[in-house]
C-alpha cells in the first residue's frame, strides 16, 4: 500500500459524494456535460486571497503568476483579489486582455520574448521584466519605432537560490535574467536611452514548504536589490520579490507556516534600507493561490485484474495531469491527494492502481491506494489539480483532447 498525499481543507461530503461550491460530484459533471473535467472554486480562491492578506504586511502586495492557471475565467475571478498579474507570453497578454485586466498591472517575464509579443506589451504599456541585454536592445528598438517608452525592470539572476525549493531559478548559470554584477550598467543603459524605468525581479524557486527558506530568501532579495538600486542610482519604483510558496501534494508534506513568514516580512518592511524605502513591493504566487482550489474529476472506464492487482482504468490520465502522473519534474513518483469522488464518505477497504486511458505506462494516476471498492462508472478525483494541470499537460498526446474545465 502507498498513502495518496493529503486532501486540501475545505472540501465537503454532500449525500456521500465528494462536493465543490455546494454541488456533488456527479452534479458538476453533469453541468460539465462530460468527464474528464477540472473543477475551480471560487470559495477556495477567496479563502486563499484573504489568508494571505491576513497574514502579508499591507505594503506587500499580491500578484498572480497567470501561467500557473490561465483558465479565462479563474484570470478573471482573480483580477479583483490580487493587485497584479505575471505573464509569460503574448497568449497570456491576450487571455488577461480578454477579461478586461488593465495592462499597468501586468509584468512580462520570460527568457524568449518574440519581438511580435514586446511590442504587444508595450504598446499597451505591459512592464516588462527584461531578462538580457539582447532583449533590452530590442525593447529599446521596438519602443522608438512603435513611439511610445517600454516600462522596464531588469529580472536579476541572483547568486543565491531558494533551499529546498521543486524548481530551482536562481543561483549559478541560468537561462532567466540578467547576472546580478551586470543588472547596474545594464539599467542605466536602458535608463540612458528612455526606458521607463519600474525596478527589479528577482524569483528565486518554486514549491519550497519551509518558511525559514522563504524567510531567509526574502532576506536575501531585499539585501541584494537594495544593493543594486543604490549602484543604478535611480531607485527601484517596484520590487516583485518572487514568490515561491509551495503547497502540500504528498504523504507528509506540511502547509507552510504563512503567519511566520508574514511576521518576519513585516519586520523587514518596517527597517527597509533607505533606497527602497518608496519601493512598490510584491510577491508573485501561482499554486499558492490556485493550486488546492482544484480538483480533477475522472470516470472509471474499466475495472481489471492482472496478477492479482486491480486497475481503475479512468478516462483521463497524465494528458490532463502530468504532474500527478509523476512525470513533470518529479525524480521518484508519489501519489497525489486522490479520492473515490462518487464514494467520499464510503470505508477504504481496497488497495488500487488507479490509470489513466493512455496506451504507456507512464500514465499513472494513483499507485497502490487503499480506496472504497469503486465500480466502472464511478468518479475518480484527483486533488491539487487547479495549478499546472490543464495547461501544463500535453492534451494533444493520443488524441484524446483537453478536458473540460468549469468555475463553481
Ligand atoms: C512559474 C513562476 C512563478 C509561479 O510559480 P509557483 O510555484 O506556481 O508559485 C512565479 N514567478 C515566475 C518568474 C515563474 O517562472
Amino acid at each position: 500500500m502507498k498513502p495518496v498525499g493529503p486532501i486540501p481543507a475545505g472540501y465537503e461530503t454532500i449525500d456521500g459524494e465528494l462536493a465543490i461550491g455546494g454541488m456533488r460530484a456527479s452534479e458538476l459533471v453533469a453541468e460539465a456535460g462530460r468527464t474528464p473535467l477540472f473543477v475551480y472554486s471560487r470559495a477556495h480562491l477567496d479563502a486563499r486571497v484573504a489568508q494571505l492578506r491576513a497574514a502579508l504586511p499591507e505594503r506587500v502586495g499580491i500578484n498572480y503568476a497567470v501561467k500557473a492557471n490561465p483558465h479565462p475565467a479563474v484570470i478573471g475571478h482573480m483580477a479583483p483579489l490580487v493587485d497584479g498579474f505575471d505573464i509569460a507570453s503574448s497568449g497570456e497578454l491576450a487571455l488577461c486582455a480578454q477579461v478586461g485586466i488593465d495592462p499597468v498591472r501586468i509584468s512580462f517575464a520570460g527568457p524568449g520574448k518574440r519581438d511580435d509579443e514586446l511590442e504587444a506589451a508595450i504598446a499597451v504599456g505591459v512592464t516588462l521584466n527584461c531578462e538580457s541585454e539582447g532583449e533590452g536592445r530590442r525593447a529599446l528598438a521596438i519602443g522608438q519605432r512603435i513611439g511610445k517608452a517600454p516600462r522596464i525592470a531588469i529580472r536579476v539572476n541572483p547568486s543565491f537560490e531558494l533551499k529546498g525549493s521543486g524548481m530551482k531559478m536562481g543561483g549559478g548559470a541560468k537561462p532567466f535574467g540578467v547576472d546580478a554584477d551586470k543588472v547596474p550598467a545594464l539599467a542605466r543603459t536602458l535608463i540612458g536611452e528612455g526606458a521607463e524605468w519600474r525596478g527589479m525581479h528577482i524569483f528565486t524557486g518554486s514549491q519550497a514548504l519551509s518558511a525559514d527558506a522563504i524567510i531567509e530568501a526574502q532576506g536575501n532579495v531585499l539585501e541584494l536589490a537594495a544593493n543594486l538600486a543604490d549602484e543604478i542610482g535611480h531607485g527601484c519604483p517596484k520590487l516583485n520579490m518572487g514568490g515561491g510558496f509551495g503547497i502540500p501534494y504528498f504523504p507528509g508534506d506540511v502547509p507552510l507556516d504563512l503567519a511566520r513568514i508574514g511576521a518576519a516580512l513585516a519586520e523587514r518592511v518596517e527597517t527597509l534600507p533607505p533606497v527602497l524605502e518608496a519601493s512598490e513591493l510584491c510577491l508573485e504566487l501561482g499554486r499558492y493561490l490556485v493550486g488546492e482550489a482544484g480538483v480533477y474529476l475522472t470516470r472509471i472506464i474499466d475495472r481489471k485484474e492482472s496478477h492479482g492487482t486491480t486497475y481503475l482504468v479512468t478516462d483521463g490520465g497524465l494528458h490532463h495531469q502530468l504532474a500527478a502522473s509523476g512525470n513533470f519534474g518529479t525524480v521518484v513518483r508519489r501519489n497525489y491527494p486522490s479520492a473515490i469522488a462518487s464514494r467520499y464518505a464510503a470505508e477504504a477497504t481496497e488497495e488500487v492502481n488507479i490509470v489513466g486511458c493512455l496506451c504507456t505506462p507512464l500514465d499513472r494516476l494513483a499507485d497502490a491506494a487503499l480506496m472504497p471498492a469503486a465500480q466502472v462508472g464511478d468518479l475518480v478525483a484527483v486533488f491539487c489539480a487547479g495549478a499546472y494541470g490543464a495547461s501544463a499537460s500535453p492534451s494533444a498526446f493520443l488524441g484524446h483532447g483537453p478536458a473540460a474545465e468549469i468555475l463553481v
